[in-house]
């Protein structure tokens, strides 16, 4: 059955979830602060709106894929904030990645509204994204998943219902504070080999099928040239941003000291990435973290 979304945020998680929704038959009005981004969708038959309001007018269900919390909070709160163009009982997915305490200010404020929100970041990269085969880590009521299956199975594969709101948020940050951990650790044993005489793609191969096997080396070799298709191997371009690690790992570390948790290698990693930012590498994909280890 074909339903009237908006999707607000178009970049690169954005648009081709976007693009999947409208390949699915469904009725898309998009909108974007950049217009080239909202020019490919109307080119696959989405219907392009002039302002984020009016893209929420009409919809039955709402999509925003934004960079931050400062931006989900600004688009939806405050005197001029979207909440109050969406009608009652619409279906609100919100899945940008965003601290869990934002992702409840916005919930609750929508549930005042008489709106339906789930908070549904996402893990599996823009690959996973133009696939369809997304994981969705959803934070909010039961019957509300139930309602956004039909549009989440479309853009992913995997759906998990982490708890109430915000535990999507929880679970995703979890995960990438992981993410980013490994990605450093991977570059570190790289590094190390090569140094001492290994070839990258041979220890990749031994790493890849031995204990310390993970994704990066399986699926995200951040060593140019040991994989095709991947950042490292076209000069880091495109994929997930070292800013965008870096935030989540900032999440990680708000919510660590939020709960008084310990966690010394999330740390770590936020301050490697951080370095890597400062040296004016924020806009690469985070695999070249590698830099920070390569000779
Ligand atoms: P992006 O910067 O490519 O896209 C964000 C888009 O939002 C931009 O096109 C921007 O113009 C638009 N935007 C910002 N404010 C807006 C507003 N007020 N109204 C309309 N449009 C607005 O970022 P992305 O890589 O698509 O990531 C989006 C979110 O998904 C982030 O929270 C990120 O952490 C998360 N995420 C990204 C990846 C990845 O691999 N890129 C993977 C998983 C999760």
């Amino acid at each position: 059955m074909s339903s009237r979304i908006a999707f607000i945020g178009l970049g690169h998680m954005g648009g081709p979830m976007a693009l999947n929704l409208v390949k699915a038959g469904h009725q898309l009005l998009v909108f974007d602060l950049v217009p080239e981004a909202i020019k490919t969708l109307t080119d696959a038959g989405a219907t392009a709106a002039g302002s984020a309001a009016e893209a929420v007018k009409d919809a039955e269900v709402v999509i925003t894929m934004l960079p931050a919390s400062k931006h989900v909070e600004g688009l939806y709160l405050g005197e001029d904030g979207l909440l109050k163009s969406i009608a009652k009982g619409t279906l609100v997915l919100e899945c940008s990645t965003i601290a869990p305490e934002s992702a409840r200010k916005v919930s609750a404020a929508a549930a005042e509204h008489g709106l339906r929100m789930l908070d549904a970041p996402v893990s599996g990269g823009t690959g996973g994204a133009v696939a369809g085969t997304l994981t969705f880590i959803v934070g909010g009521a039961d019957a509300d998943l139930e309602s956004a299956q039909p549009f989440l199975q479309v853009m992913g594969k995997n759906i998990f219902h982490a708890g109430d709101a915000g535990a999507g948020q929880v679970g995703k940050i979890c995960n990438n504070m992981l993410l980013g951990i490994l990605m450093a650790g991977t570059s570190e044993a790289l590094a190390l080999g090569v140094a001492n005489g290994l070839d990258p793609k041979t220890l990749s191969d031994i790493i890849a099928k031995s204990s310390g096997r993970n994704w990066a080396t399986e699926l995200y070799n951040p060593w140019p040239g040991v994989m095709e298709n991947v950042p490292s191997s076209k000069g880091y371009a495109g994929g997930f941003g070292v800013d965008l690690m870096l935030k989540d790992l900032g999440l990680a570390a708000e919510a660590a000291l939020h709960t008084r948790s310990t966690t010394p290698l999330g740390e770590l990693a936020r301050n490697l990435y951080s370095m890597l930012s400062a040296q004016g590498h924020g806009g690469l994909d985070f695999s070249s973290v590698l830099k920070l280890y390569k000779k």
